[in-house]
This record gives structure tokens, C-alpha cells and sequence, in this order.
């Protein structure tokens, strides 16, 4: 009689747990009516909620932090043709959807030296000179490093579309740009996880009432929060039209449901880890040194190996 390893164990709860999330969240082809998606709903949660999340996360957390190591690794040493891989995590969505949250609880579960972080806010003067990708390209992660974008090139085609801030056939052309630019970025190495965190303006208005009333939340809170608001329709039109026109096969977006933070963190936790499973990362093998020679000289049981 074999006994069942850890291993089994994991492996035959993996085949009866839910589908990959990922896959469940990911937005189909074709045209997109974000009204559609349920902000509230919890596909593929199964579980009574936030204390079930909870006590996943405490699982689901080494197992990111283990995967972003091997990354990591990989990025060390070049063990790899492409001479390290990296992943690009682009975080958009409405003001107080969670980007900020997303960072805290799910990137937080990692190495910080494996992660680079970013915000993109408002075009400085310099940046406005230059071409929209150009201080998008400048950021991109390093072999081996997990690149997190809170907001990103996808503003040049909302907040900018929403504002009116280039004429329309400036901003309208942009959409196979970006799909040449990451169609490039993905083939060179670096996987993407475009996610839009989908937020109900109820939530939302409940989300800046919080701000308003904890001094601890003042500095997150910006008087034109409230103002966009009255632009929610154009922003999620917007919005639908930049997931949809940017939705390839390297380059897919998931629209997750954030209404309810504990769902969103437990989902993009698990679709990290999918993502990152699916790159096959390995521990790097020493090429120029062995172990166990390496073990022999640190006990004296060998002669110096020559230089
Ligand atoms: P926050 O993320 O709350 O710090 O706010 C950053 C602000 O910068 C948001 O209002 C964004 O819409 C704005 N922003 C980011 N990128 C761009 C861009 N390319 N053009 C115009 N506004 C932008
Ligand atoms: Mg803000």
C-alpha cells in the first residue's frame, strides 16, 4: 500500500477545486457590456466568505511567495534561453476600486526585492513630450522581477478619452498601438496580467464616505473623486471599449469583481499563481560548481578546488 504525499494530496484537490480563476475571469472576445458584470459576484469562491478567504490566503500566500522566488531565481542566474522571464501585472480600474488594496494584500504576501512598483499619475510636462508609451516603456520589469503598473498605458485611452485631452483620432489610433506594443513585450520574455478591478458606483460612493470620515484615509481622498463621478457612464464606456479592443491572446484582460475586497485579493492571489505556474519556473542548477564537492570542501574532505 502507497501512502498519498503532500503532493497527492494538493494535486487531487487541485482536479476537484474550481476551474482556474483566471479562466473564469477572463474577458471573452467580442463586444462587452460591463453593466453585465455582476461587481458583487464571487465566481469561483466556494466558501461563506471573508473568513473562508481569509483562511485560504494563509495557503495561497507561500505558495505566490515560493513562485515569485523560482521568478526570481531564474532572473538571477539567466538559467533560462530568454535569459530570465519576467511578469507584468497592470492594475486598472475607478478610483477606490482597490489597486492601492491589491498591492497591500496580495503583493504584500511577497518578496519585496522580487517586485517593482509603480504608479502612473498625470503626465508631468516632461512625459507629455514624449510619445504616450514612452514613460510606460521606461518602467517594464527586469528579468526575474514581478512588475506591478498601478494604472498604465490604459489611462491614454480613458481618462484621456473621457477628458478629452487629445482629439479623438489621436486617441482612437491608440488602441493598436498598445496591441503592437504588447504583443512585442510578451514575445521578449515578459507575461502579462491585465486586470480591471470592477467596482458599482454605490460601492464607490461607500468607499469615499470611509475616506472622508477616518483622518487616517484624508490622504488618500482627492476632491476630484468626486467630480469623475459624474462621469461614471463615459468612464465605464470607455473602459469597455479599451478591454475589449485590447483583449489578444498573449495580452488578456480579467475583469475581477471588487466590490467585495476579500474576493479580489483571494482571486488575483490565485491568478498570479496560476499565471506563474503555467511559466514552468525550475530552481536553477549550478552549472560552474557542484554541491557536493561544495559540501566535501566545507568539511575539509577535499583539496582546494582549482581556480
Ligand atoms: P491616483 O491613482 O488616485 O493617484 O490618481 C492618479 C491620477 O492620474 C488619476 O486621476 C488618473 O486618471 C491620472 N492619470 C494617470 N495617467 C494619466 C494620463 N496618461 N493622462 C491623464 N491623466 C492620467
Ligand atoms: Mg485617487
Amino acid at each position: 500500500v502507497t501512502k498519498a504525499t503532500t503532493a497527492d494530496v494538493d494535486k487531487s484537490w487541485r482536479a476537484k477545486a474550481t476551474p482556474r480563476i483566471s479562466d473564469l475571469l477572463r474577458l471573452p472576445s467580442g463586444p462587452i457590456d460591463l453593466t453585465a458584470f455582476d461587481p458583487q459576484a464571487i465566481p469561483g469562491f466556494i466558501g461563506s466568505g471573508k473568513s473562508d478567504a481569509l483562511a485560504a490566503m494563509t495557503h495561497l500566500g507561500p505558495r505566490l511567495s515560493n513562485l515569485q522566488e523560482q521568478l526570481y531565481a531564474e532572473g538571477h542566474t539567466g538559467d533560462h534561453p530568454d535569459g530570465g522571464r519576467s511578469l507584468l501585472l497592470v492594475l486598472q480600474g475607478m478610483d477606490t476600486a482597490g489597486k492601492g488594496g491589491t498591492v497591500k494584500h496580495v503583493l504584500g504576501l511577497t518578496n519585496p526585492m522580487g517586485m517593482q512598483y509603480h504608479a502612473f499619475k498625470k503626465p508631468t510636462i516632461d512625459e507629455l513630450e514624449h510619445h504616450f508609451l514612452w514613460r510606460i516603456k521606461r518602467r517594464l520589469p527586469p528579468p526575474g522581477i514581478i512588475g506591478v503598473f498601478d494604472r498604465s498605458h490604459y489611462e491614454d485611452v480613458v481618462v484621456v478619452r473621457v477628458h478629452e485631452l487629445v482629439p479623438p483620432e489621436r486617441w482612437s489610433r491608440r488602441y493598436d498601438t498598445i496591441n503592437r506594443f504588447e504583443k512585442k513585450l510578451t514575445a521578449s520574455s515578459t507575461r502579462m496580467v491585465k486586470i480591471f478591478l470592477h467596482i458599482s458606483k454605490e460601492e464607490q460612493r461607500k468607499r469615499l464616505t470611509a475616506r472622508l470620515k477616518d483622518p487616517t484615509k484624508w490622504w488618500k481622498y482627492d476632491p476630484q473623486d468626486v467630480d469623475e463621478r459624474a462621469y461614471w457612464n463615459h468612464y465605464q464606456q470607455a473602459y469597455a471599449d479599451a478591454l475589449q479592443k485590447c483583449n489578444s491572446e498573449v495580452a488578456p484582460w480579467h475583469v475581477v469583481p471588487a466590490d467585495h475586497k476579500w474576493y479580489r485579493n483571494w482571486a488575483i492571489t490565485r491568478i498570479l499563481i496560476e499565471q506563474l505556474e503555467e511559466m514552468a519556473l525550475t530552481w536553477p542548477v549550478p552549472e560552474s560548481w557542484s554541491p557536493e564537492e561544495e559540501l566535501a570542501r566545507l568539511t575539509g574532505h577535499a583539496r582546494p578546488v582549482p581556480r
